[in-house]
Protein backbone atom coordinates (compact mmCIF):
# COMPACT_ATOMS: atom_id res chain seq x y z
CA UNK A 1 0.00 0.00 0.00
CA UNK A 2 1.18 2.95 -0.86
CA UNK A 3 0.79 6.80 0.10
CA UNK A 4 -0.74 8.74 -3.11
CA UNK A 5 -1.81 12.44 -2.18
CA UNK A 6 -2.25 13.56 -5.57
CA UNK A 7 -6.06 13.15 -5.12
CA UNK A 8 -5.97 15.13 -2.02
CA UNK A 9 -6.10 18.58 -3.55
CA UNK A 10 -8.91 17.91 -5.33
CA UNK A 11 -11.02 16.97 -3.11
CA UNK A 12 -13.56 19.59 -2.35
CA UNK A 13 -14.78 20.24 1.72
CA UNK A 14 -18.16 18.06 0.49
CA UNK A 15 -16.10 15.13 -0.27
CA UNK A 16 -14.59 15.27 3.00
CA UNK A 17 -17.60 15.32 4.38
CA UNK A 18 -18.90 12.53 2.85
CA UNK A 19 -15.46 10.27 3.23
CA UNK A 20 -16.02 11.10 7.29
CA UNK A 21 -19.27 9.99 7.52
CA UNK A 22 -18.01 6.14 6.10
CA UNK A 23 -15.84 6.46 8.64
CA UNK A 24 -18.15 7.08 11.15
CA UNK A 25 -20.20 4.74 9.54
CA UNK A 26 -17.73 1.94 9.66
CA UNK A 27 -17.79 2.03 13.57
CA UNK A 28 -21.15 0.19 13.33
CA UNK A 29 -21.27 -1.47 9.71
CA UNK A 30 -18.89 -3.30 7.49
CA UNK A 31 -20.40 -2.17 4.62
CA UNK A 32 -21.92 1.44 5.57
CA UNK A 33 -25.08 1.69 3.59
CA UNK A 34 -25.77 4.67 1.57
CA UNK A 35 -28.90 6.53 3.43
CA UNK A 36 -26.23 6.27 6.10
CA UNK A 37 -23.47 7.97 4.79
CA UNK A 38 -26.43 10.55 3.81
CA UNK A 39 -27.64 10.91 7.07
CA UNK A 40 -23.88 11.03 8.88
CA UNK A 41 -22.76 13.45 5.89
CA UNK A 42 -25.17 16.29 6.84
CA UNK A 43 -25.11 17.76 3.13
CA UNK A 44 -27.50 20.44 2.72
CA UNK A 45 -27.49 19.28 -1.46
CA UNK A 46 -29.29 15.63 -0.50
CA UNK A 47 -28.89 12.81 -1.93
CA UNK A 48 -27.53 14.24 -5.28
CA UNK A 49 -24.90 15.41 -3.93
CA UNK A 50 -23.83 12.62 -1.94
CA UNK A 51 -23.73 10.04 -4.55
CA UNK A 52 -21.24 12.41 -6.45
CA UNK A 53 -19.31 12.67 -3.91
CA UNK A 54 -19.39 8.91 -3.17
CA UNK A 55 -18.74 8.07 -6.86
CA UNK A 56 -15.66 10.76 -6.48
CA UNK A 57 -14.42 8.74 -3.41
CA UNK A 58 -14.59 5.72 -5.04
CA UNK A 59 -13.05 6.40 -8.06
CA UNK A 60 -10.04 7.52 -6.18
CA UNK A 61 -10.26 4.41 -4.29
CA UNK A 62 -11.05 6.18 -0.91
CA UNK A 63 -14.06 3.87 -0.54
CA UNK A 64 -14.81 0.42 -2.24
CA UNK A 65 -17.90 -1.33 -2.57
CA UNK A 66 -17.84 -5.25 -1.42
CA UNK A 67 -18.37 -8.14 -3.93
CA UNK A 68 -21.75 -10.14 -3.35
CA UNK A 69 -22.64 -7.58 -1.12
CA UNK A 70 -26.69 -7.33 -0.38
CA UNK A 71 -26.72 -3.25 -0.53
CA UNK A 72 -25.76 -0.80 -1.63
CA UNK A 73 -22.89 0.66 0.40
CA UNK A 74 -19.12 1.07 1.29
CA UNK A 75 -16.40 1.09 3.59
CA UNK A 76 -13.33 2.42 3.99
CA UNK A 77 -10.16 1.69 1.77
CA UNK A 78 -6.60 2.23 3.97
CA UNK A 79 -6.50 5.27 1.24
CA UNK A 80 -9.21 6.45 2.78
CA UNK A 81 -8.04 6.27 6.56
CA UNK A 82 -4.59 7.57 5.35
CA UNK A 83 -6.27 11.01 3.46
CA UNK A 84 -8.59 11.34 6.81
CA UNK A 85 -5.36 11.21 9.11
CA UNK A 86 -3.45 13.66 7.08
CA UNK A 87 -6.67 15.78 6.33
CA UNK A 88 -6.36 16.14 10.58
CA UNK A 89 -3.04 16.50 10.72
CA UNK A 90 -2.90 19.13 8.16
CA UNK A 91 -5.69 21.11 9.16
CA UNK A 92 -4.16 21.19 12.87
CA UNK A 93 -1.03 22.76 11.31
CA UNK A 94 1.43 19.56 11.91
CA UNK A 95 1.71 18.56 8.66
CA UNK A 96 1.89 20.78 5.30
CA UNK A 97 3.30 18.46 2.71
CA UNK A 98 4.48 15.21 2.34
CA UNK A 99 7.67 13.76 0.89
CA UNK A 100 9.40 10.63 0.29
CA UNK A 101 9.06 7.62 1.83
CA UNK A 102 11.82 6.71 4.11
CA UNK A 103 11.26 3.75 5.44
CA UNK A 104 9.33 0.27 4.36
CA UNK A 105 7.92 -2.98 6.38
CA UNK A 106 4.44 -4.89 6.03
CA UNK A 107 3.26 -2.79 9.35
CA UNK A 108 4.47 0.55 8.68
CA UNK A 109 5.34 3.38 6.29
CA UNK A 110 7.63 5.82 7.21
CA UNK A 111 7.46 9.32 5.36
CA UNK A 112 9.49 12.40 5.74
CA UNK A 113 6.30 15.98 6.01
CA UNK A 114 7.12 18.80 6.53
CA UNK A 115 5.19 21.51 8.87
CA UNK A 116 3.89 25.37 7.29
CA UNK A 117 7.19 26.15 8.52
CA UNK A 118 9.39 23.73 6.88
CA UNK A 119 10.56 21.82 9.49
CA UNK A 120 11.14 18.23 8.51
CA UNK A 121 9.18 15.56 10.48
CA UNK A 122 8.01 11.79 10.70
CA UNK A 123 5.09 10.15 9.87
CA UNK A 124 4.35 6.60 10.75
CA UNK A 125 1.14 5.08 9.18
CA UNK A 126 0.92 2.12 11.48
CA UNK A 127 -0.25 -1.29 8.82
CA UNK A 128 -0.67 -3.60 11.16
CA UNK A 129 -3.42 -6.80 9.86
CA UNK A 130 -2.16 -5.70 6.22
CA UNK A 131 -1.34 -9.05 5.59
CA UNK A 132 -1.28 -10.58 8.94
CA UNK A 133 -3.61 -13.69 9.43
CA UNK A 134 -3.34 -14.04 5.61
CA UNK A 135 -1.03 -17.45 5.76
CA UNK A 136 -2.51 -19.21 8.97
CA UNK A 137 -5.97 -20.54 8.09
CA UNK A 138 -7.33 -20.57 11.90
CA UNK A 139 -6.54 -16.98 11.90
CA UNK A 140 -8.01 -15.89 8.77
CA UNK A 141 -11.59 -18.06 9.75
CA UNK A 142 -11.06 -15.75 13.19
CA UNK A 143 -10.63 -12.68 10.90
CA UNK A 144 -13.58 -13.22 9.24
CA UNK A 145 -15.80 -13.83 12.47
CA UNK A 146 -14.01 -11.15 14.75
CA UNK A 147 -14.53 -7.74 13.50
CA UNK A 148 -11.41 -6.95 16.56
CA UNK A 149 -9.22 -8.73 14.08
CA UNK A 150 -9.95 -6.14 11.19
CA UNK A 151 -6.53 -4.03 9.66
CA UNK A 152 -8.53 -0.81 10.74
CA UNK A 153 -8.83 -1.34 13.99
CA UNK A 154 -5.56 -2.61 14.82
CA UNK A 155 -3.56 -0.26 12.75
CA UNK A 156 -5.31 2.33 14.45
CA UNK A 157 -4.32 0.67 18.31
CA UNK A 158 -1.00 0.27 17.77
CA UNK A 159 -0.81 3.98 16.92
CA UNK A 160 -2.75 5.08 19.65
CA UNK A 161 -0.31 2.72 21.73
CA UNK A 162 2.85 4.04 20.34
CA UNK A 163 2.20 7.35 20.90
CA UNK A 164 0.92 6.93 24.46
CA UNK A 165 4.27 5.48 25.29
CA UNK A 166 6.15 7.61 23.31
CA UNK A 167 4.65 10.49 25.32
CA UNK A 168 5.36 8.97 28.21
CA UNK A 169 8.88 7.94 27.36
CA UNK A 170 9.91 11.47 26.07
CA UNK A 171 8.45 13.20 29.41
CA UNK A 172 10.38 10.96 31.42
CA UNK A 173 13.36 12.08 29.32
CA UNK A 174 14.11 8.72 27.86
CA UNK A 175 15.76 9.78 24.29
CA UNK A 176 12.83 8.81 21.81
CA UNK A 177 11.42 11.19 19.00
CA UNK A 178 9.51 13.93 20.18
CA UNK A 179 5.57 13.20 19.62
CA UNK A 180 4.26 15.57 17.59
CA UNK A 181 0.63 14.69 17.19
CA UNK A 182 -1.68 11.31 16.83
CA UNK A 183 -4.55 10.64 14.47
CA UNK A 184 -6.07 7.53 13.43
CA UNK A 185 -3.64 4.90 12.81
CA UNK A 186 -1.24 7.78 12.19
CA UNK A 187 1.87 9.43 14.14
CA UNK A 188 4.04 12.41 13.48
CA UNK A 189 7.20 12.88 15.53
CA UNK A 190 10.54 14.81 15.28
CA UNK A 191 12.71 13.23 13.12
CA UNK A 192 15.85 11.72 14.47
CA UNK A 193 19.00 12.74 12.69
CA UNK A 194 20.49 9.68 13.55
CA UNK A 195 20.95 6.18 10.97
CA UNK A 196 19.76 3.26 12.94
CA UNK A 197 22.21 0.96 14.51
CA UNK A 198 21.96 -2.00 11.34
CA UNK A 199 23.65 0.60 9.18
CA UNK A 200 26.42 1.46 11.35
CA UNK A 201 29.83 -0.85 10.47
CA UNK A 202 32.52 0.70 12.75
CA UNK A 203 32.36 2.44 16.36
CA UNK A 204 35.70 3.72 17.68
CA UNK A 205 34.77 1.76 20.99
CA UNK A 206 31.63 -0.87 21.13
CA UNK A 207 31.96 -1.76 24.23
CA UNK A 208 31.57 1.54 25.18
CA UNK A 209 28.15 1.53 22.83
CA UNK A 210 27.18 -1.86 24.23
CA UNK A 211 27.10 -0.64 27.68
CA UNK A 212 24.90 2.59 27.01
CA UNK A 213 22.67 0.55 25.27
CA UNK A 214 22.06 -1.93 28.23
CA UNK A 215 21.91 0.73 30.21
CA UNK A 216 19.28 2.61 28.40
CA UNK A 217 17.46 -0.77 28.49
CA UNK A 218 17.60 -1.07 31.88
CA UNK A 219 16.17 2.35 32.71
CA UNK A 220 13.22 1.29 30.28
CA UNK A 221 12.89 -1.24 33.02
CA UNK A 222 13.10 0.83 35.64
CA UNK A 223 10.24 2.58 34.58
CA UNK A 224 8.70 -1.28 34.28
CA UNK A 225 8.65 -1.87 30.72
CA UNK A 226 10.43 -4.25 28.46
CA UNK A 227 10.59 -2.48 24.96
CA UNK A 228 9.79 -6.38 23.17
CA UNK A 229 11.86 -5.70 19.43
CA UNK A 230 14.75 -3.78 20.89
CA UNK A 231 17.02 -4.19 18.02
CA UNK A 232 19.20 -2.91 15.40
CA UNK A 233 16.44 -1.89 13.04
CA UNK A 234 14.81 -0.03 16.31
CA UNK A 235 18.01 1.84 18.17
CA UNK A 236 19.23 4.80 16.23
CA UNK A 237 22.61 6.21 17.29
CA UNK A 238 23.12 10.18 17.31
CA UNK A 239 26.48 11.49 17.68
CA UNK A 240 26.44 14.16 20.31
CA UNK A 241 29.34 16.87 20.13
CA UNK A 242 30.73 18.92 23.05
CA UNK A 243 34.08 20.25 24.19
CA UNK A 244 35.54 18.90 27.11
CA UNK A 245 35.75 22.05 29.57
CA UNK A 246 39.67 20.83 30.52
CA UNK A 247 41.26 20.11 27.45
CA UNK A 248 39.12 22.35 25.40
CA UNK A 249 38.76 19.33 22.60
CA UNK A 250 35.56 18.43 20.87
CA UNK A 251 34.69 14.77 22.08
CA UNK A 252 31.59 12.61 20.67
CA UNK A 253 29.28 10.79 22.52
CA UNK A 254 27.19 8.11 20.55
CA UNK A 255 23.33 8.15 21.94
CA UNK A 256 20.85 5.74 21.50
CA UNK A 257 17.65 6.78 20.48
CA UNK A 258 14.75 4.41 20.79
CA UNK A 259 11.96 4.05 18.42
CA UNK A 260 8.88 1.63 18.00
CA UNK A 261 6.91 0.77 21.11
CA UNK A 262 3.40 -1.09 19.93
CA UNK A 263 4.92 -4.23 21.55
CA UNK A 264 6.02 -2.86 24.51
CA UNK A 265 4.83 -4.75 27.68
CA UNK A 266 5.05 -4.62 31.30
CA UNK A 267 7.58 -6.22 33.23
CA UNK A 268 4.68 -7.93 34.84
CA UNK A 269 3.66 -9.38 31.59
CA UNK A 270 3.77 -13.68 31.92
CA UNK A 271 6.23 -13.62 29.34
CA UNK A 272 8.02 -10.89 30.38
CA UNK A 273 11.30 -12.95 30.89
CA UNK A 274 11.50 -14.04 27.47
CA UNK A 275 10.77 -10.94 25.95
CA UNK A 276 13.55 -9.51 28.25
CA UNK A 277 16.36 -12.01 27.43
CA UNK A 278 15.09 -11.95 23.67
CA UNK A 279 16.02 -8.45 23.35
CA UNK A 280 19.14 -8.68 25.30
CA UNK A 281 20.38 -11.76 23.04
CA UNK A 282 19.30 -9.87 20.21
CA UNK A 283 22.11 -7.02 20.74
CA UNK A 284 24.87 -9.14 22.15
CA UNK A 285 24.30 -11.38 18.96
CA UNK A 286 24.60 -8.41 16.94
CA UNK A 287 27.11 -6.93 18.78
CA UNK A 288 29.77 -9.94 18.25
CA UNK A 289 28.72 -10.24 14.52
CA UNK A 290 28.85 -6.94 13.36
CA UNK A 291 31.62 -5.41 15.89
CA UNK A 292 33.27 -8.63 16.97
CA UNK A 293 32.68 -7.71 20.72
CA UNK A 294 31.71 -10.25 23.61
CA UNK A 295 30.83 -8.62 27.17
CA UNK A 296 32.76 -9.74 29.77
CA UNK A 297 30.43 -10.46 32.44
CA UNK A 298 27.07 -12.39 31.76
CA UNK A 299 23.36 -10.60 32.17
CA UNK A 300 21.72 -8.91 32.59
CA UNK A 301 19.18 -11.26 34.13
CA UNK A 302 15.41 -10.59 34.42
CA UNK A 303 15.50 -11.90 38.02
CA UNK A 304 17.84 -9.23 38.86
CA UNK A 305 16.35 -6.54 36.85
CA UNK A 306 12.91 -7.01 38.15
CA UNK A 307 13.87 -5.99 41.74
CA UNK A 308 14.90 -2.43 40.10
CA UNK A 309 11.38 -1.60 38.57
CA UNK A 310 10.28 1.69 40.48
CA UNK A 311 13.03 2.06 42.61
CA UNK A 312 15.67 5.01 42.24
CA UNK A 313 12.53 7.55 41.86
CA UNK A 314 11.80 6.03 38.26
CA UNK A 315 8.14 6.71 37.47
CA UNK A 316 6.27 3.45 36.59
CA UNK A 317 5.33 3.96 32.99
CA UNK A 318 3.66 0.03 32.90
CA UNK A 319 0.17 1.58 33.36
CA UNK A 320 0.42 4.27 30.51
CA UNK A 321 -1.95 2.07 28.37
CA UNK A 322 -4.59 2.13 30.96
CA UNK A 323 -4.46 5.87 31.59
CA UNK A 324 -5.01 6.83 27.68
CA UNK A 325 -8.09 4.59 27.22
CA UNK A 326 -6.55 1.62 25.80
CA UNK A 327 -8.50 -1.28 27.31
CA UNK A 328 -7.13 -4.66 28.50
CA UNK A 329 -9.19 -6.51 25.52
CA UNK A 330 -7.95 -4.09 23.24
CA UNK A 331 -4.34 -4.31 24.74
CA UNK A 332 -4.96 -8.02 24.04
CA UNK A 333 -6.03 -8.01 20.78
CA UNK A 334 -3.03 -5.55 19.47
CA UNK A 335 -0.97 -8.08 21.30
CA UNK A 336 -2.48 -11.54 19.82
CA UNK A 337 -2.05 -9.50 16.18
CA UNK A 338 1.33 -8.27 16.88
CA UNK A 339 2.37 -11.85 18.16
CA UNK A 340 0.57 -13.61 15.02
CA UNK A 341 2.54 -11.51 12.61
CA UNK A 342 6.03 -12.15 14.19
CA UNK A 343 5.04 -16.01 14.06
CA UNK A 344 4.09 -15.57 10.51
CA UNK A 345 7.19 -13.74 9.64
CA UNK A 346 9.40 -16.37 11.03
CA UNK A 347 7.29 -19.12 9.23
CA UNK A 348 7.00 -17.18 5.78
CA UNK A 349 9.60 -14.35 5.93
CA UNK A 350 9.47 -13.90 2.14
CA UNK A 351 5.92 -12.75 2.27
CA UNK A 352 6.90 -10.26 4.25
CA UNK A 353 9.70 -8.60 2.20
CA UNK A 354 8.82 -5.29 0.71
CA UNK A 355 7.35 -6.39 -2.67
CA UNK A 356 6.68 -4.94 -6.09
CA UNK A 357 3.54 -6.18 -5.94
CA UNK A 358 1.64 -4.42 -3.57
CA UNK A 359 -1.90 -6.00 -4.76
CA UNK A 360 -0.56 -8.93 -2.79
CA UNK A 361 -1.17 -6.72 0.55
CA UNK A 362 -4.48 -6.14 0.08
CA UNK A 363 -6.99 -9.35 1.38
CA UNK A 364 -8.24 -11.07 -1.77
CA UNK A 365 -10.74 -12.31 -0.05
CA UNK A 366 -12.33 -8.76 0.80
CA UNK A 367 -13.42 -6.45 -1.82
CA UNK A 368 -12.45 -4.65 -4.90
CA UNK A 369 -10.51 -2.17 -3.14
CA UNK A 370 -7.80 -3.21 -4.17
CA UNK A 371 -7.42 -1.49 -7.84
CA UNK A 372 -5.54 0.80 -5.74
CA UNK A 373 -2.08 -0.86 -5.43
CA UNK A 374 -2.00 -1.33 -9.16
CA UNK A 375 0.51 1.42 -9.79
CA UNK A 376 3.86 0.04 -8.94
CA UNK A 377 7.37 1.97 -8.13
CA UNK A 378 10.48 -0.37 -8.65
CA UNK A 379 12.54 1.45 -6.37
CA UNK A 380 11.00 0.94 -3.57
CA UNK A 381 12.25 -2.47 -3.11
CA UNK A 382 14.18 -2.32 -0.46
CA UNK A 383 18.12 -3.37 -1.10
CA UNK A 384 20.05 -5.34 1.09
CA UNK A 385 21.15 -2.74 2.68
CA UNK A 386 25.17 -2.60 3.59
CA UNK A 387 26.60 -1.20 6.60
CA UNK A 388 27.93 1.67 5.25
CA UNK A 389 28.29 4.52 8.22
CA UNK A 390 31.62 5.01 10.43
CA UNK A 391 30.08 6.97 13.33
CA UNK A 392 32.06 8.36 16.52
CA UNK A 393 35.37 9.31 15.48
CA UNK A 394 36.76 12.42 15.49
CA UNK A 395 37.72 13.78 11.92
CA UNK A 396 41.48 14.42 11.40
CA UNK A 397 40.69 18.00 11.26
CA UNK A 398 39.29 18.37 15.28
CA UNK A 399 41.41 16.28 16.95
P1 LIG B 1 8.31 -0.53 12.01
O1 LIG B 1 7.27 -0.68 13.06
O2 LIG B 1 7.79 -0.76 10.64
O3 LIG B 1 9.56 -1.33 12.31
P2 LIG B 1 9.81 1.82 12.88
O4 LIG B 1 9.14 2.78 13.80
O5 LIG B 1 10.78 0.89 13.49
O6 LIG B 1 8.70 1.03 12.05
O7 LIG B 1 10.52 2.65 11.72
C1 LIG B 1 11.13 2.00 10.62
C2 LIG B 1 12.41 2.74 10.21
O8 LIG B 1 12.12 4.10 9.89
C3 LIG B 1 13.43 2.80 11.34
O9 LIG B 1 14.28 1.67 11.33
C4 LIG B 1 14.17 4.09 11.05
O10 LIG B 1 15.17 3.85 10.09
C5 LIG B 1 13.11 4.97 10.41
N1 LIG B 1 12.50 5.87 11.43
C6 LIG B 1 11.37 5.66 12.12
N2 LIG B 1 11.08 6.70 12.94
C7 LIG B 1 12.06 7.60 12.76
C8 LIG B 1 12.34 8.91 13.32
N3 LIG B 1 11.54 9.49 14.21
N4 LIG B 1 13.45 9.55 12.87
C9 LIG B 1 14.26 8.98 11.97
N5 LIG B 1 14.07 7.78 11.41
C10 LIG B 1 12.98 7.08 11.79
MG1 LIG C 1 11.01 -1.11 13.64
Amino acid sequence: MKLDTRAMRHLTAEDWKVLAAVEQGSKNHELVPVPIIERFSRLKGGSSLVSKCISTLAKTSLIAKMKEAKYDGYRLTYGGLDYLALHTHSQKKHIYSVGTRVGVGKESDIMLVADHTGAQQILKIHRLGRISFRTVKTNRDYLKKNASGSWMYLSTLAARKEYAFLSALHSAGIPVPTPIAHSRHTIVMSLVDAPPLRQISSVPDPAALYASLIELYLRLAKHGLIHGDYNEFNILIREDISTNPETGTEEITLVPVVIDFPQMISMEHVNAEMYFDRDINCIKIFFERRFHFKPTTPGPFYKDVKKTVGRDGFERLDATLEASGITKKMAKDLEAAIRQHEEEKLQNPEAFEPSDDEEDDEDEDEDEEDKEGEETNTDEKEKEEQPSIVIGFQSPSES
